[in-house]
């Protein structure tokens, strides 16, 4: 494993949040850079973390919408978690699934437990899953990669005998491997690997993972991604849990991480999360959070890193309600799940109409269904995409960043979100969602690239004939 320079350098980053906030001109100068669409540095990040009065605050926001508008279009991308075991030897103080917290019923999935339950999220509509894994003995490379040829094997058909369950891409959230063992797991065909760092102060890290816990060693974290890279892992997802400590140190640090894996494999992070502490079961940490991130600054946090990383993919999960997820979406969010559940066995828990609290990692704040929350996009004209096609086309890594950035996700994105949207009104949509669906893809459908529009109305006439599975 290659060694690599630490690069968050705490009290430069400490200095540079604690500047005051920026002069109107000064504000100018820097939203006029991130509408170039270059990203911007962490000084300039820093500054933005410091605005406070509502007009200044407001120039932020618009321009982290048309940002968004411009890049992303009006598509957003769908995903569902998958717990695959609660087996963990960390002692995290945030986390219910900590060794120490005895009163967790810990479980691990067995083979007809995992069929069910992907079953159960292809029966929703989703095609493309995050299966997540303590760290432990039991969840080892080889297990990973196991579990990732099992679930890409799983298929649900429809009464004709088309295939229409399946699922096409599969990222990974697990503790961080060695390079031999994430090309274990890469050689199994997986999508992204996420490591979130949780915090990246560390003094605050120390306090969280105590030092006898592999999870103690913050720079075998803070390098985790790294070394996914050498192990031909090319999408990597980072992130911070915000709450920890103040987010902007971690909104300052994120946008140094990506950097550094820029700097070094010519590709920044595929995707970035940036999840906050929810409560979570028999355990207090979440009573005493001097750090606890208000909604108003959550906003910011998504704009400001919109700005900052513009191409990068922004997660935004089923921890927070409907309405802050309704609203920060539009600030720059490029992908949600939707109808999840984080127990082990979850989905087959709901679908008998039971919950276990104590195999869930945390609460959720956004229980609707996949179809509700479709719904609530589709009234504010958002095209839902269960599109998998560049990971599966190997536009992956650096290749996706250089075809990104010239409007590559106009040409390709959009128009597969519309396959793949179409897809799901056929098989799994309620008559009133497929009505209103249709009725935004015909009205879409014109406003695509010219070279592309005829072929796009072929394809969504095969599949309307029962092909499955187009895409551009
Ligand atoms: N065990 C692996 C690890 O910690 O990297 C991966 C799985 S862990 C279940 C996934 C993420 O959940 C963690 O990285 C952490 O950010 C987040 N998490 C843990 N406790 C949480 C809580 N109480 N509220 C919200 N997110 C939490
Ligand atoms: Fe284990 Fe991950 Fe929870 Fe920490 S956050 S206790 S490593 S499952």
């Amino acid at each position: 494993m290659t060694a690599y320079q630490d690069f968050i350098d705490d009290s430069y980053i400490e200095g540079l949040i604690r500047a005051k906030q920026p002069e109107p001109a000064e504000l100018k100068e820097i939203l006029a850079k991130a509408k170039l669409k270059r990203g911007l540095c962490p000084e300039d990040t820093a500054r933005l973390c410091n605005l406070q009065s509502p007009d200044l605050l407001n120039e932020l926001f618009e321009t982290a919408r048309s940002i968004k508008k411009d890049i992303y279009g009006n598509r957003i991308v769908f995903f569902a978690p998958l717990y695959v075991n609660n087996f963990c030897e960390n002692n995290c103080s945030y986390c219910a699934f900590r060794e120490s917290n005895t009163l967790v019923a810990r479980h691990s999935l067995s083979d007809c437990e995992l069929v069910e339950e992907v079953k159960l999220i292809q029966k929703q509509g989703h095609k493309r899953i995050i299966l997540v894994f303590g760290e432990s003995p039991l969840s080892p490379a080889q297990v990973i990669s196991e579990t990732v040829r099992k679930v890409y094997e799983i298929k649900t058909y429809n009464e004709v005998g088309t295939e229409i369950g399946s699922i096409r891409r599969i990222n990974i959230n697990a503790a961080p491997l060695d390079v031999e063992d994430y090309r274990i797991v890469k050689s199994a065909g997986i999508g992204t690997f996420q490591v979130f760092q949780e915090t990246y102060h560390k003094e605050t890290y120390k306090k969280v993972h105590p030092k006898n816990t592999r999870k103690g060693d913050y720079h075998r974290r803070l390098f985790s991604l790294h070394t996914a890279q050498e192990g031909g892992i090319d999408d990597v997802g980072i992130g911070a849990l915000f709450g920890l400590y103040d987010w902007r140190f971690e909104v300052v640090s994120l946008i140094c991480h990506a950097r550094s894996l820029e700097e070094h494999f010519g590709v920044g992070p595929h995707t970035i999360s940036f999840p906050r502490i929810e409560p979570a079961f028999n355990t207090a940490f979440v009573n005493h959070m001097p750090f606890k991130v208000s909604d108003d600054d959550f906003k910011k946090i998504i704009a400001i890193i919109r700005l900052a990383v513009p191409y990068t993919g922004l997660i935004l999960t089923c921890r927070e309600t409907a309405e802050v997820r309704n609203e920060v979406i539009k600030l720059g969010v490029s992908q949600i799940d939707a109808g999840s559940r984080i127990g082990i066995g979850g989905y087959t828990e709901a679908a008998k109409r039971q919950r276990s609290a104590d195999k869930e990692q945390f609460r959720l704040g956004d229980d609707r269904s996949l179809n509700e929350v479709i719904d609530g996009l589709l009234a504010e004209e958002y095209i839902p995409s269960f599109c998998t096609a560049c990971y599966r086309l190997g536009r992956t890594g650096e290749h996706f960043m250089e075809q990104a950035k010239p409007g590559f996700i106009k040409s390709f994105c959009e128009p597969n979100a519309m396959l793949t949207f179409y897809e799901y009104l056929l098989d799994y949509a309620p008559a009133e969602t497929v009505r209103k669906g249709e009725e935004l893809i015909n009205r879409l459908l014109p406003g695509l690239e010219e070279r592309i529009v005829e072929t796009t109305r072929q394809r969504l006439a095969e599949l309307k004939n029962g092909r499955r599975d187009l895409y551009l």
